[in-house]
């Protein structure tokens, strides 16, 4: 580990700048005293549209602070919650942290069992829950021998009427009684602040756990123009969670650029996300590929966008051509890609066009926007091959992608041991190319990829092309054993009507966007296909069903 503190070289000197700790408290605090006014809104889970202000907002958060105090929680301790993206989660995000706790954000989609594996395995103290979650809290999130008590994230109008809940408070009724001023401890900037466990889709989830240096700095990186350029001129919508890694950042980056945040809180369909884009003039929000389809069909229906929408911001699953013209051309909103992981807090790289590209046809624009995008700064990146030694970056070449950075985990909760090669460098478990611009292209994760006579096809890419058929509303690709190739693509979709395409319509179209050699073997229609709890398509399960597939 020694490579991560290096020491002074000899003769060196060091310099004369202050050491100020870099703490999540102090974005709040810099929001509330000059952007005082600025709103945060959120679509309250109660119903009614919720107004505050950063000024507000930060005293409710030194409330909330010492209601934490007064209920023994100390530094280092697990603070759960089960939660949308709300004020409230706002002020737990900073009171939780600021003391030198920890935030624990856990996925309410996941099962029962994993969410009792991951409240026992974090040692929770405090559960705090939104009124959605009552009948899970009162299932799975009883007698874990950590939790001294739940919460509802709610007034005492809406308290819980849940025989299993009878010994819960409400969040109203816990920080009322407290002070608004808070004296903030300082303490090392490389103190845990949130946690949050990977979607475990082999084994039980793994905790990756922030640290407020980490936070920080990601936040720095979400404000520069060339990521989400998030200023004052914004109305930030996160439609991702704030259980899914930190909801990428925003409620970090909100307060440190002076954007107003508007937070959708339960609803995430297209109608809803419509309206509260429209009502509350949001101009930029960040999603996965499903949460824009959703959108994208109710802007269709009322042949608008929302009124002062300019930029969507797109990851955790690859952007389809279709989807990226549509909200362009058809809408005029522009829309960048970004790929990042729980392990990176989660920002790795975002897609803006470098000025030789904006000048190039749209074809050629296209195949740089499919691309995930470019490395911000702060993270390194690199494709090896097997060995581990690194490859071209020719734009060609596919490798294991590599990534090291200061907002990028080195080890897993309570794991005890090191999550990274031996050179220092943690390996994404995704295949993917770069070029000579800093652009990468995921290609697979190693896991999914196809192995078809020596060479690999992109699972990733068929089913972006897939997406672009007219009949064709969802689309998986798996591998499927053959005899002479190896694997060969197996396309698995969900038709946009009734009609159901044959696999040589199918394969008429993807010839003009993929390699001839890449066109599926086999084509077969599903009702559904399996999301997991972060909105990616389990590969897993289509394996195990379609384990006995026989082409032809
Ligand atoms: P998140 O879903 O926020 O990206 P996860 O840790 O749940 O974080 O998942 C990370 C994985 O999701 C990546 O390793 C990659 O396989 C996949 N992923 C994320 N963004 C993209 C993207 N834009 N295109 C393709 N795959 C992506």
């Amino acid at each position: 580990m020694s490579r991560e503190t290096p020491g002074l070289l000899p003769g060196a000197l060091h310099g004369l700048m202050m050491d100020r700790p870099l703490l999540v408290v102090p974005l709040l605090q810099y929001a509330a005293q000059f952007h005082s006014d600025t709103e945060v809104v959120t679509r309250s889970v109660e119903g009614p549209i919720h107004r505050t202000t950063y000024a507000e907002l930060y005293r409710r958060t030194q409330r909330l602070a010492n209601a934490l105090i007064a209920l023994g929680i100390k530094p280092g301790d697990r603070v759960a919650t089960l939660a949308w993206n709300t004020w409230r989660h706002m002020e737990l995000y900073f009171a939780v942290a600021g003391i030198g706790a920890i935030c624990h954000t856990i996925n309410p989609r996941l099962s029962g069992e994993q969410m009792r594996y991951i409240i026992d395995h974090a040692e929770d103290r405090l559960l705090f829950f939104d009124l959605t979650f009552a009948d899970a809290v009162a299932e799975n999130c009883k007698g874990s021998p950590s939790l001294l008590h739940r919460i509802a994230l709610t007034d005492n109008a809406h308290r819980p009427n849940h025989p299993g809940l009878s010994d819960v408070v409400t969040y109203e009724e816990l920080i009322g009684q407290h002070s608004d001023t808070f004296d903030w401890p300082e303490f090392d900037e490389n103190t845990a602040a949130s946690l949050c466990y990977t979607s475990g889709t082999t084994g039980n989830p793994k905790g990756v756990l922030y640290s407020h240096r980490a936070l920080v700095l990601h936040s720095f990186a979400c404000c520069l123009t060339s990521t989400m350029g998030l200023s004052t001129d914004d109305r930030v919508l996160p439609v991702v969670p704030m259980f899914h890694v930190n909801a990428w950042g925003v409620p970090y980056a909100g307060p440190m650029s002076g954007a107003a945040l508007v937070m959708p809180g339960r609803d995430l369909d297209g109608p809803n996300l419509f309206r509260l884009m429209d009502d509350e003039a949001v101009t930029c929000s960040q999603g996965v590929p499903t949460v824009w389809m959703g959108l994208l069909t109710t802007m269709r229906e009322k042949g608008r966008k929302p009124k002062s929408l300019q930029r969507v911001l797109v990851g955790g699953a690859a952007a389809s051509e279709m989807l990226i013209d549509a909200y362009e051309l058809e809408f005029g909103i522009q829309v960048n890609h970004a790929w990042g992981m729980t392990e990176m807090s989660p920002l790795g790289v975002v897609n803006t066009l470098k000025p030789k590209f904006q000048k190039k046809p749209r074809a050629e624009q296209m195949r740089q926007k499919l691309k995930q995008g470019r490395v911000v700064y702060g993270v390194e990146m690199r494709i090896v091959d097997e060995a581990g030694t690194p490859l071209a970056r020719d734009g060609q070449t596919p490798g294991n992608l590599q990534v090291r950075g200061p907002w990028i985990a080195k080890s897993y909760f309570k794991a005890g041991t090191s999550a990274l090669t031996p050179d220092g460098w943690f390996d994404t478990g995704d295949i993917a190319t770069l070029d000579a611009d800093g652009y990468m292209h995921i290609t697979d994760r190693a896991k999914d990829v196809i192995k078809s006579g020596g060479e690999w096809i992109s699972s990733v890419d068929l089913e972006n092309a897939a997406l672009g058929h007219p009949q064709i509303a969802h689309a998986a690709v798996i591998g499927i054993p053959h005899p002479k190739w190896q694997e060969r693509p197996l396309l698995i979709c969900v038709a946009r009507g009734t009609a159901k395409p044959s696999l040589e319509e199918v394969n008429a179209f993807l010839a003009t966007k993929v390699p001839k050699w890449w066109l599926p073997e086999a084509i077969a229609f599903v009702d559904a296909i399996p999301l997991g709890a972060t909105g990616k398509i389990q590969k897993s399960k289509l394996r195990t069903q379609f384990k006995d597939f026989k082409a032809g």
